[in-house]
């Protein structure tokens, strides 16, 4: 309707710098919640989570080469050493300097669980006294497994079936506490040095599923998972990672651009009315501008699929229209779909599906085409639903858990 020619260019021109604005703005409040300076309480500065510039500068500061950055990555990263000392390389005297300014840290371990199944939990506590929770997920069949890391104490988005959503936001996780949490369970695991190439890993994946939002905290993920990619160190490829968002449609743009990690989607619904309650941040982004933005992602591919995570709620939204419904909004994306049994947990108000649903709606999904595993239930014993942990943690010591101040 006597639209001039460059109209649709001009449109999507118009998008994309509205695009810089909200992710502008989605940084700018990340940054109201950034972690405190990783130092000790004796000012020394925690090595872990610089990059390797950062690493070079800091011993510029006290006077050193940057090729010792090479090197001490090397200790850090590749052979896992949190003691100068051990770091035969690096002559004597320098090992005492670098003490003296720096350390190698870890977070703290303030529980540790290991359920009937393996699957073994931690709550880490930080500096500060902040906490979250890692957990660790063995294949049974195989040596290797996943490591579910936290990006954030708290989230500010409140989905309805999440205990992490029933707590506030407290602060973002730093570079070093999100490496930090990977190296500790490593640590755990005595997996020193990093192993090369294709030898099999007992912690071989990362999972961005822990608590909080990885895109509303992004510069810091960002910079741990280059951390965690660096092939001079941990060198995990970035197919083994995968962050799970619940849709913040701008960031994702800049994280396939920028880091071509695997992507899960907790889509949870598939008409917005049912979203919007379920996951709220639906009202922004709905499911059209969702799945829009994974068909753009650079990194997915058929030998990289994204993964659609669908928790299964009894009679909200596990009926077999709702199967249907799922493999036509889906279709044509390189895909898979998780069903995840609702893991309940104190006050909340759902009811976990059926077998029999969720086996009828495993079984339409696959009809269609897409792998469908049914994630089983671990560590059902040790409080498995992300964000339980903190929680009674905090409740045995008489601390309360809703709303916190801000750090
Ligand atoms: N904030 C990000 C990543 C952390 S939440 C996101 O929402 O994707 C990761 C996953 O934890 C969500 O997909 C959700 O499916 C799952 N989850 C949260 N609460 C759960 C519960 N009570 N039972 C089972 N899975 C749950
Ligand atoms: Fe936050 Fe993810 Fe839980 Fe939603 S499901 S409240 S986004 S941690």
């Amino acid at each position: 309707m006597g639209r001039p020619a460059d109209a649709g260019v001009r449109d999507s021109r118009e998008a994309a710098s509205l695009g810089e604005a909200e992710r502008a703005r989605i940084l700018a409040k990340s940054a109201l919640f950034a972690p405190p300076a990783a130092r000790t309480a004796d000012g020394r500065r925690d090595l872990v989570g610089l990059s390797r510039e950062e690493l070079a500068a800091a011993l510029a500061e006290i006077g050193e080469k940057p090729f010792r950055a090479k090197q001490l990555w090397h200790w850090i990263y590749h052979q896992g050493a949190t003691d100068f000392a051990t770091m035969t390389s690096i002559a004597r005297p320098l090992q005492a300097r670098l003490a003296e300014h720096f350390i190698v840290g870890r977070p703290e371990i303030a529980t540790e669980q290991t359920s009937r199944d393996e699957t073994r939990k931690w709550l880490f506590r930080f500096r500060d006294g902040q906490e979250a929770e890692t957990v660790y997920i063995p294949d049974r069949r195989e040596d290797r497994g996943a490591v579910c890391i936290s990006s954030q104490v708290g989230c500010t988005l409140s989905c309805r079936f999440c205990h992490t959503g029933t707590q506030a936001l407290v602060r973002n996780l730093g570079p070093a506490e999100i490496v930090g949490q990977f190296m500790a369970a490593r640590d755990r695991y005595s997996e020193w040095p990093s192993p090369k190439g294709e030898t099999p890993r007992l912690l071989s994946t990362i999972v961005l599923m822990g608590m909080g939002e990885p895109l509303y905290n992004y510069d810091n993920v960002a910079r741990a998972m280059r951390i965690v990619m660096d092939n001079e160190g941990i060198a995990l490829s970035r197919r083994r990672i995968t962050l799970s968002t619940s849709g913040v449609v701008p960031m994702m743009d800049r994280c396939g651009e920028e880091l071509g990690v695997n992507l899960a989607i907790s889509l949870h619904a598939v008409t917005d009315d049912l979203r919007d309650e379920l996951v709220p941040l639906n009202r922004k982004y709905p499911i059209r501008e969702l799945i829009a933005a994974c068909r753009r992602y650079p990194a997915a591919s058929n030998a990289r699929r994204i993964t659609f995570e669908y928790i299964m709620l009894d009679g909200i939204n596990d009926s077999e229209a709702e199967a249907r419904a799922l493999v036509r909004l889906i279709a044509g994306l390189p895909a898979k779909v998780n069903l995840i049994p609702f893991n309940p947990w104190p006050g909340s108000s759902y009811k976990p599906s059926t077998p029999r649903n969720l086996e009828k709606f495993a079984n339409i999904v696959m009809e269609a085409g897409f792998s469908s595993p049914i994630r089983t239930p671990r560590g059902r014993d040790i409080l498995a639903a992300c964000g339980q942990l903190r929680t009674e943690g905090r409740r045995q010591r008489g601390i309360p858990v809703g709303a916190e101040p801000v750090a």
